[in-house]
C-alpha cells in the first residue's frame, strides 16, 4: 500500500522530472491539497500526474501542466494576477500562494459557487471568483501583471491582450480545441507584445456566454 507521504513524494518527483524546478512553485504545489479539488469518483487518482473530470463536463488540469504555466508566469509576490477558467480552484489556490491578489473568472456557476466555498475553507483573504465571461477580460480589475487562461482560444483574445500591463505576461493555449494547442507566452513591451512557445497541450475550449445551468 502507498502511503500518504509517498503520493506526496512520486507528486513532486513527477513536477521535478517535467521540468518544474522552481522552488516557490514545487513549495505552493506542496502545500494546495490537490485532493481538496477533486471530488468524487476520481478522488483517489489526486495525487497521479493526470487531468481528471471535474463537474459541469469541465477537468482539473494535469499537476505537471499546472506547474509548468505558473512557472512560466514568472510570478512577482506583489503582482495581481487574473485566470480565466477557475475549472476546480486549485490552479487559482497556487496562484493566491504566491502572488498578492488573484481574480478569477469562471462561465459555469456551480463551479464558481464550489470554488468560493473551498478558498473560503482555506482562509484564502486574497482570491476573488467571479460567474463570468472571462473572453472579456475582467476590465474593473485590469491592468493586470500576470493573466493565465486555462481554456483554449484560436487566438489571443483582444481583451485580454489590452488588460496586460506593459512588462506583464500572459501564459494560455492557443489553437483548435479538438486537435493538440500550443502554449505560449506572451509578453507586453513598450513596443509591442512577444511571443514565446512552451510546449504542446490539450486544453478544454474557450467557450462564450455564461454556461447553461442543468
Ligand atoms: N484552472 C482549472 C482548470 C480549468 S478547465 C483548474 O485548476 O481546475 C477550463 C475552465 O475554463 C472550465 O471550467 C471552463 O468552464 C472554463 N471556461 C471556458 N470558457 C470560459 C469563458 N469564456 N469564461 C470563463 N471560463 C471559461
Amino acid at each position: 500500500m502507498t502511503t500518504d507521504a509517498e503520493r506526496k513524494m512520486q507528486f513532486l518527483f513527477a513536477l521535478r522530472s517535467n521540468g518544474i524546478t522552481e522552488s516557490r512553485v514545487l513549495s505552493a504545489m506542496e502545500k494546495i491539497d490537490r485532493g481538496l479539488f477533486v471530488r468524487g469518483l476520481f478522488a483517489d487518482r489526486a495525487y497521479d500526474d493526470m487531468p481528471l473530470p471535474i463537474e459541469c463536463g469541465q477537468t482539473i488540469s494535469q499537476p505537471s501542466i499546472v506547474g509548468m504555466m505558473t512557472q512560466a508566469l514568472r510570478i512577482n509576490p506583489r503582482d495581481k494576477i487574473l485566470e480565466i477558467g477557475t475549472g476546480s480552484g486549485y490552479q487559482a489556490a497556487i496562484l493566491g500562494l504566491l502572488a498578492r491578489r488573484v481574480y478569477t473568472v469562471e462561465r459555469h456557476r456551480k463551479l464558481v459557487q464550489e470554488a468560493k466555498a473551498l478558498f473560503k475553507s482555506l482562509d484564502f483573504a486574497n482570491i476573488t471568483c467571479i460567474l463570468s465571461d472571462g473572453s472579456y477580460g475582467l476590465p474593473e480589475q485590469a491592468p493586470f501583471d500576470r493573466i493565465l487562461v486555462t481554456a483554449a482560444a484560436e487566438d489571443p483574445p483582444s481583451p485580454l491582450m489590452a488588460q496586460l500591463k506593459v512588462g506583464g505576461i500572459m501564459v494560455l493555449p492557443v489553437g483548435q480545441s479538438d486537435t493538440v494547442q500550443n502554449l505560449i507566452r506572451v509578453t507586453r513591451t513598450e513596443k509591442g507584445y512577444d511571443y514565446d512557445d512552451i510546449r504542446d497541450v490539450r486544453f478544454v475550449p474557450l467557450v462564450e456566454g455564461l454556461g447553461k445551468e442543468v
